[in-house]
């Protein structure tokens, strides 16, 4: 199927949406154009770090299914999304000159690797005169409203939530195009122009998005076939044909004991959204250290860090449970987690590089390689002397989830009993979490070994008094006794 396209392309990082999503707004620029948009399968998916693959298949699997969503989504609206394994500062400029471009939208991100990939992305595409625009939408508050009430470095997070949303009712909502944070020199002028323009009106397209944004869809997905034979096609017949299937191994199958039946895409995330805003964030406080079960906590990280939803999307939909049933501490409560993870976003920004590699600062011994090092691999299978650590790591192994509780006490015993550096720990679950995402897991990791955010320099759990405290009966170790 060849396809007229716009001269906007939309490089699809981690927002997988095609609701609330200020990069493919700012590319439909024309009624008759089509949405087309790119998306790279990189090294931060593709390759290896320390001898480990950075995604293993459940995650390879979450990660396919969003973009083949997310591909289903720009045909419907007669569009096409390019998926290609290929390092974006390379397949970018190509496409352009190809397929005539002259802008390409894109989201910011904040982490080092991918702050650096924009970077190499900006170079390439200004040595051939197409404009870069980066838009913020991966947190729920922007950069700018952050920094005009905390000065940088940020401290701890209680500091940061005191300064920047000490009342969580106050935050608005957002879910309009946020701004425009960089471009190339080139182009400077006109991209800025469009910070402040309001979306166009007219076209199909933007009718499509508009009514997206009040429709949680739930239209089933069509065959992956359907996409195969889809390419689009420039007047000289240049044709760009997508993978067919996913170029990191997703044979793999979860496990029936998983919390949810995860599946990527905006379809599934948008549906659960909806159930868990429904009623079950009306008790968050309460349950949300739990083990078992889909409703302890809300389950949308998956879905938040491939921006399959939108952390504006979730606040939107708390917004309308307290609307129905009054707001409450759990529903507050949820928003804090939401800056929790906007704090460990802006806190990887000001780390830069040393978010993964803090070498100097590492504890305790760094194995050689992970083949060598019994201990780490016994961690990493569930095989340890301690079946609380062991039901955990199976579980995140088998379905690529685990609890918060579940994760600060493996990291614990990985770091502060076992001695390991928390790297080992770090990668794994980076290669495993279906919710991989680098600020969040990286300052996480490094908030337990006492490197980043800390004030009490470092966290340390008594995995005993923690499985008493919360498997109080034991259920959820003999859940995942079974290696099966
Ligand atoms: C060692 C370690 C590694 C972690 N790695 C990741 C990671 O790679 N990706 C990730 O999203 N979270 C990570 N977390 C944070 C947290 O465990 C998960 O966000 C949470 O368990 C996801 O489940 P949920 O969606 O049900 O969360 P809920 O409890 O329902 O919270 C709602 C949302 O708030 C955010 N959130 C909650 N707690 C945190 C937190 N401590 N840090 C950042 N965001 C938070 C998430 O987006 C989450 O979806 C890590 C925590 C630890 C201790």
């Amino acid at each position: 199927m060849a396809i007229t396209h716009s001269n906007q392309l939309v490089w699809f990082r981690r927002n997988l949406r095609v609701a609330n999503n200020p990069a493919l707004e700012a590319a439909a620029d024309s009624q008759h154009a089509k949405p087309l948009g790119v998306f790279c399968y990189d090294q931060q998916y593709t390759g290896t770090w320390l001898g480990m693959p950075r995604c293993a298949p459940l995650r390879a699997k979450f990660l396919w299914e969003s973009v083949q969503d997310l591909q289903q989504q720009l045909q419907q609206m007669g569009g096409e999304l390019i998926v290609q394994a290929e390092e974006p500062e390379t397949l970018l400029p190509k496409l352009c000159q190809e397929l005539n471009i002259t802008h390409v939208h894109t989201q910011r991100l904040f982490a080092h690797e991918e702050v650096a990939a924009a970077e190499r992305v900006l170079q390439a595409l200004n040595a051939i005169g197409v404009t870069f625009v980066q838009h913020e939408c991966y947190t729920l508050l922007a950069e700018a409203e952050v920094y005009e009430r905390h000065t940088s470095p940020l401290g701890s997070f209680s500091k940061f939530r005191r300064k920047v949303a000490p009342d969580t009712q106050a935050i608005t909502l957002r879910l309009n195009p946020l701004s425009v944070s960089q471009t190339s020199a080139v182009a400077q002028e006109n991209a800025v122009a469009r910070e402040n323009a309001e979306p166009q009106e007219n076209g199909v397209w933007h009718q499509l998005l508009a009514h997206q944004k009040q429709t949680p869809r739930t239209r089933e997905n069509t065959a992956a076939e359907n996409i195969i034979e889809n390419a689009v096609a420039q007047e000289n017949g240049a044709r760009h044909h997508s993978l067919k299937q996913s170029p990191i191994a997703i044979n793999a199958d979860t496990d029936s004991r998983s919390v949810l039946p995860f599946k990527g895409g905006e379809t599934a995330g948008q549906r659960r959204l909806q159930d868990y805003a429904a009623s079950a964030v009306g008790h968050y406080k309460e349950t949300r250290n739990g083990l078992i079960g889909a409703d302890y906590s809300s389950k949308l990280s998956p879905w938040l860090n491939l921006g399959c939803i939108s952390p504006a999307q979730v606040l939107q939909a708390v917004r309308e449970y307290e609307a129905e049933h009054g707001a409450n501490a759990s529903t507050e409560w949820l928003i804090v987690e939401l800056l929790w993870r906007d704090f460990f976003q802006f806190l990887a920004a000001e780390h830069g590089a040393d978010l993964f590699q803090g070498s100097a600062k590492a504890l305790g011994k760094v194995p050689e390689n992970t083949d060598n090092d019994p201990t780490f691999l016994a961690w990493c299978a569930g095989e340890t002397s301690n079946e609380f650590v062991n039901a955990n790591m199976r579980e995140l192994a088998k379905t690529g989830f685990m609890s918060n509780r579940g994760r600060q006490n493996v990291a614990s015993a990985l770091i502060h009993d076992m001695g390991i550096d928390w790297r080992w720990g770090a990668l794994w679950f980076e290669a495993n979490l279906l919710d991989y995402d680098p600020a969040s897991n990286y300052g996480n990791w490094q908030y337990i070994g006492g490197l980043a955010a800390n004030p009490r320099g470092g966290s340390w759990f008594n995995l005993k008094k923690q499985a008493q405290m919360y498997d109080t009966e034991g259920a959820y170790q003999k859940l995942w006794q079974a290696q099966y």
